[in-house]
């Protein structure tokens, strides 16, 4: 038997690591194809200190149950004798997140109440989109479950900026987030119960998975893109038979066998992002490879969704992120934000400008965020959620601004513009254009994503965030974890299956953490 990976992100890496690890299935049969040339797809890290870094922030919790079960098996970087999973834990336990100013308004005051400005009556309204069945919530809006008052309270733009969700966006998907981030409820504020990585992801996440896979004989081909499968046609049934790649254009089929396994990412959120500099705004590019596959499969079967709901112009607005990765040399900066904010630098988790046009989040990363970041040297990232509004100083949308545009907007909305000429002198600031980011929102319905293990498959599985997994929440690499693990279990019948997602509203602590938020003074 061999197995099969199209794309090299958390959940194709992950994929090869469940098929070693839960069905041992030997490395050498085991080949990862990514059309990029390196791996970690949404957990990219590039650019350096010259040229300024390029990578995303994130955040995470402990209820990443896949993902941890498998990194528990990961050594880490930095200490082989421990584990990525312990190396995580231990990380955050000794670093949690304080964060003193989540949200400052435009005069540089800090927005916080007890209740995040939520009263009962929207505590009603949670309730009942809770308790409404996902069957009932088809295409609906998040804004047509709750009056135009609630999207201005602290909750939401807590919850928005952490998590990504417009008004526009999909209850389903507002109702799964709520129920699987109840736990987080009382510090949506201060942050203290979400977690981070001891570095940026793709060195903490991703370069432990590779090292691990290497000796393992796992074939590992990059620069590969995927540009068929062929199934083999009988009535109700669907079985791989063909793979066509292309590396260097060069076009090659191999022969797929009805024992072996091919597992198939999905589209990514990083589809067609492109990178500035200072001088000059991320040209919009084209080109769709990323989701040019899942489109071909649809076209021939309807058990295989709908990719045009989530990759294609229309939707771009309600899908669109631009973010910011500053590498500096000065300390202003720092400096100004910790005396804003009160916390230390690397301590405090997102400040959100409220009153920005483009919403904008900061956070400065625990030093050094990067291995290799040289002495002296600083990163901090930030992001628009509304990257399509004109700025406020800025009169330009942020998807048309350089990096120093950009950051001049940031520096003159936090009112820091005696020290803006010092900061601007020893700052890089690399703008990074997200059309599809944000997509795993937009509202749907529920044949849109398909099946981890498409009806009539016998060999096939769709992994990533566009494949559906009931209850569990996407934009998270729990999510591609889980479909990678799920279709493995499935079609080959080998180890254990996945853990249950964990769900807050069957947790007596979280409710009780939830409502006390509704009862403090
Ligand atoms: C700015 C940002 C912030 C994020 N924040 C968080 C967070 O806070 N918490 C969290 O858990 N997650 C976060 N994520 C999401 C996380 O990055 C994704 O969940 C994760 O990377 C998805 O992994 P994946 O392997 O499914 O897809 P991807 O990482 O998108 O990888 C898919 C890969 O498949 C390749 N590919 C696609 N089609 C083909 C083909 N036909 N042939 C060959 N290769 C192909 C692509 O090139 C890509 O590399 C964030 C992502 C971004 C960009």
């Amino acid at each position: 038997m061999k197995a099969h990976i199209v794309g090299g992100g958390f959940g194709g890496l992950a994929a090869a690591a469940y098929l070693i690890r839960n069905a041992d299935v030997p490395g050498r049969d085991i080949t990862l194809y990514e059309a990029d040339d390196c791996w970690g797809g949404g957990f990219f890290l590039s650019g350096g200190p010259e040229r300024g870094y390029s990578l995303p922030g994130s955040v995470f919790d402990s209820h990443f149950r896949c993902t941890f079960d498998l990194l528990q098996a990961i050594p880490s970087t930095s200490d082989p004798a421990v584990s990525v999973k312990d190396e995580f834990f231990a990380f955050n336990a000794s670093h949690p997140f304080n964060d003193r100013a989540h949200i400052i308004d435009r005069d540089g005051r800090i927005v916080h109440g007890p209740h995040f400005g939520l009263s009962l009556c929207d505590g009603f309204r949670l309730a009942r989109l809770v308790l409404t069945p996902e069957a009932m919530l088809d295409g609906r809006r998040i804004e047509e479950f709750f009056p135009a008052r609630f999207f201005s309270t602290e909750f939401w733009l807590l919850w928005s900026t952490i998590m990504g969700s417009l008004p526009q966006h999909s209850a389903t998907e507002f109702r799964r987030y709520i129920n699987r981030g109840l736990a987080l409820f009382p510090s949506l504020s201060d942050m203290a119960r979400f977690m981070r990585t001891p570095r940026n992801q793709h060195q903490a996440f991703i370069g432990p998975l590779v090292a691990w896979l290497r000796p393992r004989g796992v074939n590992l081909l990059t620069g590969v893109f995927v540009r068929d499968i062929g199934l083999a046609s009988s009535p109700g049934r669907i079985t791989v038979n063909r793979i066509d790649y292309e590396r260097d254009s060069t076009a090659t089929t191999i022969a797929v066998g009805p024992e072996d396994l091919v597992l198939v990412t999905l589209g990514s959120q990083i589809a067609d992002m492109s990178m500035g500099s200072m001088t000059e705004a991320p040209r919009p590019r084209g080109g769709g490879q990323s989701w040019a596959l899942w489109t071909r499969l649809a076209q021939g079967h309807t058990a295989f969704g709908n990719p045009g709901l989530y990759f294609g112009n229309p939707q771009v607005p309600s899908s669109r992120w631009v973010s910011f990765t500053v590498t500096t040399t000065g300390t202003e900066f720092l400096d100004q934000l910790s005396a804003l904010t009160g916390s230390e630098p690397g301590t405090g988790g997102l400040v959100t400008l409220k009153d920005s046009g483009w919403l904008l989040s900061l956070t400065i990363f625990h030093q050094p965020e990067i291995i290799g970041q040289p002495p002296g040297t600083n990163v901090w990232w930030g992001y628009g959620l509304y990257p399509e509004r004109n700025g406020d100083f800025v009169p330009k949308p942020m998807k048309a601004c350089t990096g120093a545009e950009i950051l001049e907007e940031v520096l003159r909305q936090l009112r820091f513009d005696r020290q803006l000429a010092t900061i601007m002198a020893s700052s890089i600031c690399i703008p990074c254009d997200m059309p599809y980011v944000n997509n795993i929102w937009l509202p749907r319905g529920r044949s849109d994503r398909p099946h981890v293990i498409p009806e009539g498959a016998t060999n096939l599985g769709l992994i990533g965030q566009y494949a559906e997994v009931p209850r569990d929440i996407a934009f998270t690499i729990e999510y591609s974890a889980r479909t990678a693990w799920e279709a493995i279990h499935r079609l080959l019948g080998r180890g254990p299956a996945p853990p249950p997602v964990y769900q807050g509203q069957y947790d007596p602590k979280a409710l009780l953490g939830a409502l006390k938020v509704f009862l403090r003074r």
